[in-house]
């Protein structure tokens, strides 16, 4: 699709429909357990002819159980455990004089790119997987324990506004042993598809809830879909880690917006941080070529290959470069954002229980088996 080619470097010309795994999956005796990137609910409902940026969480979920998935989780979870990880690695570069910048890892077109263009910097990204790949790690050692069963019992489903997901939740580095983190990726486009073959009335569905454990996230975590939410999450959580007191405004209105690259420098208890956001690959190498060449100070990037960050994803319904599209998309988010009564990751209780009953500290000995990786020097192209 045009989408596609303006933007996606990656698994994006070899889209696959994967609809039908999906749905033989259901069918099978396996345990299928769905998750739903921060994106998708704000773009979703433009497949059912609803208005641009309607915000349709719960009719999603509903919609979700009736096609037959056993457990409907939320990447929104794994998104707050990323920006956990990810806050705890910056702080222990700041303090051990680790290496900055640090850029953000959650978008495999991004890493994609820079394994094959900067290929000498692999050691800048965070080591943080993506969030909905946490979230397969997680369903298959800490659910699949929970629940009594094995891992090879359990097929987890992605839904995500992004079609290079596909790519990485085939990587090796994703992998334990012949078990992928994520079993299947769909788009949101191939999701209103699979309702409307199930003959489901979207519009007219009654708003659900997230199951749990893997269910409960706050306002950072919705933000991720937009370009700069990454960053402005993990600046609450670092914020309150670093100081020990409470952050009151947790709008970091500077790093917002659809400008190509963002720059705001955030005081930490007398401490300067300099942050870059870019969204789309060309502004994405203006930063890198001004980080190799040492002309940029830097304490930590985010990057996102797509325009407005995965709003604007190449499997979401198509925006055919409308800007107020991704505008009123961005909006839905930071609406969601401010609905919720829990806007730090680092409050969300079901993460804190993950850590006391089953991963120990934050960037610790098993988050680091779990939920970090590492990254490959690719031929450049
Ligand atoms: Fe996928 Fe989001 Fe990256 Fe686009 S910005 S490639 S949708 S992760």
């Amino acid at each position: 699709c045009g989408q596609c080619l303006a933007v996606c470097p990656t698994g994006a010309l070899s889209e696959v429909n994967n609809v039908s795994k999906v749905w033989d999956a259901i069918n099978s005796d396996k345990v299928v357990i769905v998750q739903t990137a921060p994106a998708v609910r704000v773009a979703l409902g433009e497949e059912f002819g609803m208005e641009v940026g309607s915000l349709v969480t719960g009719k999603m979920v509903g919609a979700l159980r009736r096609i037959g998935f056993d457990r409907v989780f939320d990447t929104d979870f794994a998104a707050d455990l990323t920006i956990i990880e990810e806050a705890s690695e910056l702080i222990h570069r700041i303090q051990h004089g680790g290496k900055l910048p640090m850029l953000t890892s959650c978008c495999p077109a991004w890493v994609k790119f820079f394994e094959h263009q900067f290929s000498d910097m692999l050691d800048i990204p965070s080591s943080c997987k993506s969030p909905h790949e946490m979230f397969g790690a997680l369903s298959k050692t800490y659910f699949a324990e929970k629940m009594g069963l094995k891992a090879e019992d359990i097929i987890v489903v992605s839904v995500m506004p992004c079609v290079a997901k596909k790519y990485e939740a085939a990587r090796p580095e994703l992998s334990e042993g012949s078990s992928s983190d994520v079993d299947i990726v769909i788009t949101t486009r191939e999701l209103a598809l699979m309702i409307k073959e199930a003959s489901i009335d979207f519009e007219n569905l009654d708003d659900k809830e997230f199951d749990n454990p893997l269910g409960e996230s706050t306002g950072a975590s919705v933000i991720f879909g937009a370009t700069g939410g990454v960053i402005e999450a993990t600046l609450r959580t670092a914020y309150e880690f670093l100081t020990g007191k409470t952050l009151e405004n947790v709008e970091f209105s500077s790093l917002r917006g659809m400008q190509g690259i963002k720059e705001a420098t955030i005081d930490i208890n007398g401490m300067s941080i300099n942050i870059a956001v870019s969204h789309g690959l060309g502004n994405a190498r203006h930063l890198l070529e001004k980080i190799r060449s040492g002309k940029a100070n830097y304490h930590a990037i985010e990057i996102m290959a797509c325009p407005g960050g995965c709003i604007g994803g190449a499997g979401q319904p198509f925006h055919h470069g409308d800007l107020s599209i991704l505008d009123k998309r961005m909006n839905g988010l930071y609406k969601e954002d401010r609905g919720k009564t829990l806007r730090k990751s680092h409050e969300n209780p079901m993460i804190k229980k993950l850590y006391d009953e089953f991963l120990g500290e934050p960037y610790g000995e098993k988050a680091h088996e779990l939920l970090h990786t590492t990254y490959v020097a690719r031929k450049k192209i």
